[in-house]
């Protein structure tokens, strides 16, 4: 992949555009933090009042689907300043200035929804990692799509906050060779249906 940048741009993209995106800190301060800086450029420079979240479900849900169609449309405009398409050559180069500055605006509106639903920093970081050490993991073990999931939501049991849980019991090794051979008396229990599969 190439970068610099043959594309024919008919229209100039103004990375810096947009509601929730006109933050004046500066990532080389010690002590500028994302989603702390992001609540305090919502509170003072859009005045939203975090509280109002709790009282009014119908405003949370409001503010998470806006946030969220500007997100996606941000990752499309993304997506422009890219040459990804298949049928079209040439593929691969990248305006990259304008490419990151896209990719500035989606952080601003994912991080708008999640200091929306109260997450900090420290929790933040703490979930991403921890979910670097599930795909290292994966990857290690050998990832398979079809199977360590929950057949009632098809959510990965190894991943943050599901409580389905995978039931298979051992009986008991009756050959060295395979291993222990696994009876399925209840395969898997859904949390989410509340179901045995
Ligand atoms: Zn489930």
């Amino acid at each position: 992949m190439t970068t610099g940048g043959k594309h024919p741009r008919s229209d100039a993209v103004e990375p810096t555009r947009g509601p929730g995106t006109a933050s004046r800190v500066s990532a080389s301060h010690p002590s500028w933090r994302w989603l702390r800086s992001t609540r305090e450029l919502q509170e003072q420079a859009f005045h939203v009042d975090f509280d109002e979240y709790k009282r009014d479900p119908d405003a949370l849900a409001d503010s998470i689907v806006w946030n969220h169609t500007a997100l996606v449309v941000e990752l499309s405009e993304f997506l422009g300043e890219v040459g990804w398409k298949t049928w079209s050559t040439p593929r691969g180069w990248v305006n990259r200035d304008a490419a990151v500055g896209e990719l500035v605006d989606a952080a601003h509106f994912l991080a708008n929804i999640l200091v929306r639903l109260d997450v900090t920093d420290d929790e933040w970081e703490r979930r991403y990692r921890d979910k670097q050490e599930v795909n290292r993991k994966r990857q290690a073990n050998g990832y398979d799509a079809r199977i360590g999931k929950c057949p009632g939501c098809g959510r990965a049991y190894d991943d943050a906050g599901v409580d389905c849980v995978d039931q298979r019991v051992s009986v008991g090794a009756s050959d060295a060779s395979v291993g222990p051979v696994t009876e399925i008396v209840r395969s898997a229990w859904c949390a989410v249906k509340r179901q045995a599969y």
